[in-house]
């Protein structure tokens, strides 16, 4: 039985430890601190293809969305996916020109978008300020997208592998590098120096892969940025999919809360610093997203979130082995949330089955090697 270490137990290692445990091999998850403690705790976790170039990310974020879709024939239920379909307006000429010739690509591509007018808009999302939304509007609506609840999502994975598949997940365990024997993998190390022995090793720390395994293995140069969340607390208003206007993004976040983002403000932030839930960023996005949802009126930020996106340097998802290490495979992708249950399969099939899979193949982590 091939022995697998999946280092990080958040959206992406949990998808991928659920699907190699379910093919037949013995899996351990090593984290450092507990499921969902990374990236995937604060995202904004919508699934999409919205915007995602060039084609071959598309698809691969299409398969995401299907992914998502697919796993309820097989949970029964999947109560962390909301298949709530996705609004966007823009009005400023040059974004709705922009806006147009996205929507014309994307039905070429196949995917589902259209343009509604403001009547349909409002009865879609009944408590939004109707007026507040410019008569110039261009409005898309995208019926397949949503938004998973990432951590409740992750949970759920890894209680699957342990309870279906017998895999085991370790918190407290913070890997610091490979270990290698004649240049293939024997295991991972971890910060006391303990070998924890592997015949294949999955490096799923999102932003932190390069620490993860630090001198022992290539890293994949990455281009992080840091985005910024207001979260707040349960409120009266009915919002039924995220939306995204001009400069303002917001969704349900489960038990009446709504989630708030504001492109302009991660512009602020030079790293991970942290805000109070009454500091001047959350006021502005609130009164944001008041304008739009006037029964916000009053709210104040329950918590506001920093966080890092684990974006390769050029953008696109990195997933595959390294070169030069055998047995050492790594997936680092921004875009996470979408791709995870994908990615799941994906991996399972090229790591137990050998079975190269043709989406990945724009994807590896040798176009970053000489
Ligand atoms: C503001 C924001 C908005 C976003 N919006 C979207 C969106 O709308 N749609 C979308 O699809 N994606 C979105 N993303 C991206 C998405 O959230 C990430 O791609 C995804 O969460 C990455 O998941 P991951 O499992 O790779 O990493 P993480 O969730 O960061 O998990 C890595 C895990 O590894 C653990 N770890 C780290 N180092 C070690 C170590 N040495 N040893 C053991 N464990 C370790 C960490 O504790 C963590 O639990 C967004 C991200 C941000 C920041």
């Amino acid at each position: 039985m091939m022995n697998v270490i999946v280092v990080g137990a958040g959206i992406v290692g949990s998808s991928i430890a659920y699907r190699v445990a379910q093919g037949g091999a013995k899996v351990t998850v090593l984290e450092t601190s507990r499921v969902g403690a990374g990236t995937s705790g604060v995202s904004f976790a919508w699934t999409n293809s919205n915007n995602k170039t060039p084609r071959p990310y598309h698809d691969l974020n299409v398969a995401g969305m299907r992914a998502h879709a697919a796993l309820k024939d097989e949970f029964g239920s999947t109560p962390w996916f909301h298949q709530s379909g996705s609004l966007e307006w823009r009005v400023d000429p040059a974004e709705v020109a922009a806006q147009a010739k996205k929507v014309e690509r994307l039905r070429e591509w196949g995917y589902a978008a259209e343009f509604i007018d403001k009547k349909r808009l409002q009865e879609l999302e009944p408590e939004l300020a109707i007026d507040a939304v410019s008569d110039k509007a261009q409005i898309a609506f995208c019926p397949e997208e949503g938004w998973v609840d990432p951590v409740h999502y992750a949970g759920a994975m890894l209680r699957a592998a342990r309870q279906r598949y017998g895999a085991a997940l370790k918190t407290g365990v913070k890997v610091t590098g490979i270990e290698t024997r004649n240049g293939r993998v024997v295991g991972a190390r971890d910060d006391t120096g303990a070998v924890h022995a592997a015949d294949l090793v999955i490096n799923c720390t999102g932003r932190w892969s390069n620490d993860t395994v630090s001198e022992t293995a290539p890293n994949v140069p990455l281009a992080p940025t840091v985005g910024f969340l207001v979260f707040t607390p349960p409120v009266g208003v009915d919002l039924r999919r995220p939306f995204h206007a001009p400069d303002v993004d917001v969704r349900p976040d489960g038990a009446g809360r709504l989630m708030i983002r504001k492109d302009s403000l991660d512009d602020r932030f030079a790293g991970l610093e942290s805000r109070l839930p009454d500091c001047e960023e959350a006021k502005i996005a609130l009164a944001s997203a008041t304008e739009l949802l006037p029964g916000l009126a009053g709210v104040e930020a329950e918590a506001v979130r920093t966080t890092v996106r684990p974006i390769p340097a050029d953008g696109l998802s990195t997933v595959g082995p390294a070169r030069g290490v055998d047995g050492y495979y790594v997936v680092v992708t921004h875009s996470g949330v979408t791709l995870s249950p994908f990615l799941g399969q994906a991996v399972a099939d090229e790591v137990l089955r050998g079975r190269e899979r043709p989406e990945l193949a724009q994807f590896r982590p040798s176009r970053f090697q000489a």
